[in-house]
């Protein structure tokens, strides 16, 4: 049998940030996770650092996307330091072509001190576009997620953590409402805190392995589809936002056309709908794309909560079980602030941001 002071179940950024952090503070920490490390919705994403319209989300994600924007730079610097690997943060901006709530918009942009400029013909050189009140974020960036996931996980094997992949959580021994054995698919581990980073899967183990004590989190898979086109560098140099879709150019000049948000669809089949559907929206927007191939069609499983609000913080009745999910559409922008919450927590620290909106009660109350 092993032991562990920490065991994370789920090695998608959350999980490993997450990790990162624990080990920060000195922690032994192992991880399961039931496939390869960081291979769903978080190498699914697009790696855009910020929610698509920031002003729409409720006050409880500005409040973990803020924190998070700041410590990126450093983070990707880090990594790079300690693992080799470049994460390619690119404060690339957001170009968004219809902002029907411009005064909400321009609002909270000051509020927050997020720099907007107003987008000018120029921007829109070799774009199609309607526009309504085009808006430009300069200071807007983005990550390359699949990178990002290689350097988190190459840095957490560096601080000690013992990353066990292929091994699937199933099922935990309880007692006195205290979770005393994991059971996987590779053995049985003691732990004295486990954290749930299953995003999209979280809702099921619940279902499954802890019937009786309490309900289980609303967290519901929605579909992401994406394309890639293999564009040369500088066919696109900003993330467009054209209503409920983006573009996303990557520094080697690929660019992203996505996505597809597919309530309760809980496989990942690819659709020619959806490719039909993206690739008009990519080369209608961008004509430049005609003449680029698409080079890959794929999808994630998003961790849905109702109002992108996620679980963050210790189970109502299990003491040593803690959630760490439900990031829905932001998580790879939110993650830094919520990994940092949620160790603040268990750490008995002081935490930066108000932990009340993330709670298991909180999420219950908001629903009924
Ligand atoms: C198409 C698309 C575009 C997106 N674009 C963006 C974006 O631009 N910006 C942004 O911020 N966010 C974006 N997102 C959202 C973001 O990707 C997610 O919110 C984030 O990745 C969730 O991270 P996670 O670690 O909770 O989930 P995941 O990355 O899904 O990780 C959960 C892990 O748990 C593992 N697991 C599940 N069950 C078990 C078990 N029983 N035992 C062991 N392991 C288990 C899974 O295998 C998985 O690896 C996008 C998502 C999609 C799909």
């Amino acid at each position: 049998m092993e032991s562990s002071d920490i065991t994370i179940i789920g090695a998608g950024v959350i999980g490993l940030m997450t990790a990162r952090e624990f080990l920060n503070a000195g922690a032994s920490v192992t991880i399961l996770e039931k496939n390869l490390c960081g291979q769903e919705a978080s190498w699914a994403g697009g790696g855009i650092l910020s929610p698509l319209y920031p002003w729409r989300q409720a006050q409880a994600i500005t409040a973990l996307v803020l924190p998070s924007l700041k410590c990126y730079p450093k983070l990707a610097e880090n990594l790079y330091e300690n693992t080799g690997i470049d994460c390619e943060w690119e404060q690339s901006g957001l170009l968004i072509t219809q902002n029907p709530d411009a005064e909400a918009a321009q609002n909270w942009c000051h509020k927050y001190e997020i720099k907007t400029e107003v987008a000018d013909a120029l921007f829109f050189e070799n774009l199609t576009a309607d526009l309504h009140n085009p808006v430009f974020l300069p200071e807007i960036a983005q990550i390359r997620n699949p990178c990002l996931l290689k350097a988190l996980k190459q840095d957490v094997l560096n601080k000690g953590a013992r990353l066990i992949e292929n091994c699937e959580l199933t099922s935990f021994t309880l007692h006195n409402q205290n979770i005393c054995d994991v059971h996987s698919s590779q053995g049985k581990i003691s732990t004295k805190e486990i954290i749930m980073t299953t995003g999209a899967w979280t809702r099921s183990i619940f279902q499954q392995h802890l019937i009786g004590f309490f309900d289980a989190p609303e967290i519901y898979a929605a579909k992401g589809q994406m394309l890639l086109f293999d564009a040369p560098p500088n066919t696109l140099t900003h993330i467009v936002l054209d209503d409920d879709q983006y573009l996303i150019p990557r520094r080697d000049g690929k660019i992203i056309a996505g996505s597809t948000v597919e309530y309760n669809v809980f496989h990942k089949d690819l659709t020619i709908e959806a490719l039909e559907k993206l690739m008009r929206f990519a080369t209608t927007l961008l004509p430049a794309l005609k003449n680029v191939p698409m080079i890959k069609h794929w999808a994630g499983l998003r961790p849905a909560t109702e109002k992108g609000i996620p679980y963050i913080g210790r189970h109502p009745k299990i003491h040593n079980l803690s959630l760490n999910a439900g990031h829905f559409r932001n998580g790879l922008t939110m993650a830094p602030a919520s990994a940092q919450l949620l160790v603040d927590l268990i750490l008995n620290r002081p935490t930066v941001v108000n932990p009340t909106p993330y709670q298991f009660y909180k999420h219950l109350y908001a629903a009924t």
